[in-house]
């Protein structure tokens, strides 16, 4: 059981086949599909400039998709006989690649709750809205599917995993700590996919406490935290895709999750907002129906552009409280990646390499059988010694500080 289907040819699809490649006498042929398919042929030219195919007899190549077009998905699994997709393209397209592997057997995996053009602010939990509506059909079809395995969502629900089980077993807080302390040096840019970042700003936070999902402003709750190599840095309560798996799987009393923003980032994207800039409702533009959202992608840096002269680190982890043997106990659990050491070994910056570590680590359990459950779960679901085991092997340290 072989062969891997990589969707996307943006940041983080380049530094998925990128590290697939790395891995391709277990993982065996790569595909790598996207929209636009020069984006593909330039990343395997990279791949094979950078000397990162490690078998060079598996196959890698370059393919045109539509990925919402779940009947192509599935002609395309079949060409390349993938056992193994990886979705890294746009969270609109999860549930037509979802089909295509129910349809073909193919295992799935993806780095983000699905979307819908035009909808935010869906009710919670996310997954409820469309994945976890498929989870009887996976276990119908005894296929794997891993939903939102890049690093938050995705390694994070593994901290938090392996936290309970060896650390501290009756968590009471958990707080997601996100902050890129690096500096692409443009005016303003986002990490990764525009459109899907800004959405998940401009929605009202949620966050789950006492047993409950807690409403409020985007950017209106904020503390400062002193983080691992990279400082001080003040974060913000953000509505996230992980706190919608993790509040049903995991009991505590509180889960939140908080990201840094600089001043610069804050101001750019107030003004754009005030503007309506980054309204998902249509404007007329001499006769043409434009969404402005789209407009803003459309004149912003591609993520992956950024990677090139990108200095800095990135520091993500989980601030577990809780009790173990009847006493307090408080861990951070946190990986940093350094934007610089990611460009010189992949070409990436450290959010697509963040983001695509997790994924190829767990694509290489389910092809190993450690990973291979047969039904469609969220990462917390699953034993995470395997995943915190290989994950620093492909490239991810991590570390846990004990206040
Ligand atoms: P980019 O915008 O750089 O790339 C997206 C890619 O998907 C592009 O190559 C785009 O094609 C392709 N694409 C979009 N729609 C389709 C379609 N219908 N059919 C085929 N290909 C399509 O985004 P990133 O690489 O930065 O992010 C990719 C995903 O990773 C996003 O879903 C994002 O939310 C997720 N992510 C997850 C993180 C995590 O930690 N969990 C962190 C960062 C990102 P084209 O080039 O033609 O536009």
């Amino acid at each position: 059981m072989k062969n891997v289907l990589v969707v996307g040819a943006g940041g983080v699809g380049s530094a998925v086949a990128h590290k697939c490649a790395q891995n391709n006498d277990v993982l065996g042929d790569i595909c790598i599909a996207s929209r636009t398919v020069a984006k593909c042929e330039r990343i395997v030219r990279e791949i094979d400039e950078r000397g990162n195919r490690k078998d060079p007899s598996a196959k890698l190549h370059a393919v045109p998709i539509d990925a919402m077009d779940d009947s192509a998905m599935t002609e395309l699994i079949k060409d390349t006989n993938s056992s193994v997709v990886i979705n890294v393209g746009s969270p609109f397209c999860n549930l037509s690649i979802m089909e295509a592997c129910l349809r073909t057997g193919a295992h799935y995996l993806d780095t983000a709750v699905h979307e819908v053009e035009g909808r935010i602010n869906e009710p919670a939990p996310w997954y409820a809205n469309y994945e976890w509506k498929q989870r009887e059909r996976f276990e119908a079809a005894k296929v794997t599917g891993i939903l939102g395995i890049g690093f938050d969502p995705g390694a994070v629900n593994a901290f938090c995993a392996y936290v309970r089980k060896h650390l501290v077993p009756d968590i009471e807080t958990i707080d997601i700590m996100d902050v890129n302390a690096g500096d692409h040096g443009r005016y303003f840019a986002t990490n990764f996919d525009p459109e899907t970042n800004l959405r998940e700003i401009m929605e009202d936070v949620l966050y789950w406490e006492n047993g409950e999902w807690v409403s409020i402003p985007c950017h209106s709750k904020s503390r400062t935290y002193d983080f691992p190599e990279v400082g001080t840095h003040r974060v913000f309560s953000m509505g996230h895709d992980e706190l919608h798996s993790l509040a049903v799987n995991i009991p505590a009393k509180r889960i939140e999750f908080w990201m840094a923003f600089g001043e610069q980032y804050l101001t750019v994207f107030n003004v754009l907002h005030r503007l309506g800039l980054l309204s998902l409702d249509p404007v007329d533009v001499e006769g043409r129906e434009v969404m402005p959202i789209k407009v803003v992608k459309a004149v912003l840096p591609e993520p992956a552009s950024l990677a090139s002269g990108y200095t800095g680190k990135t520091c993500i982890g989980c601030l577990v409280n809780g009790t173990r043997d009847g006493r307090s106990r408080e861990v951070f659990i946190y990986n940093v990646c350094d934007h610089a050491a990611c460009y010189a070994e992949i070409g990436s910056q450290a959010i697509s390499y963040t983001t695509a570590v997790p994924a190829v680590t767990a694509a290489r359990l389910i092809v190993e059988g450690q990973w291979n459950v047969g039904r469609l779960v969220n990462v917390e679901e699953l034993d995470p010694d395997p995943f915190m085991a290989l994950m620093p092997k492909l490239g991810l340290s991590w570390e846990v500080r004990e206040s």
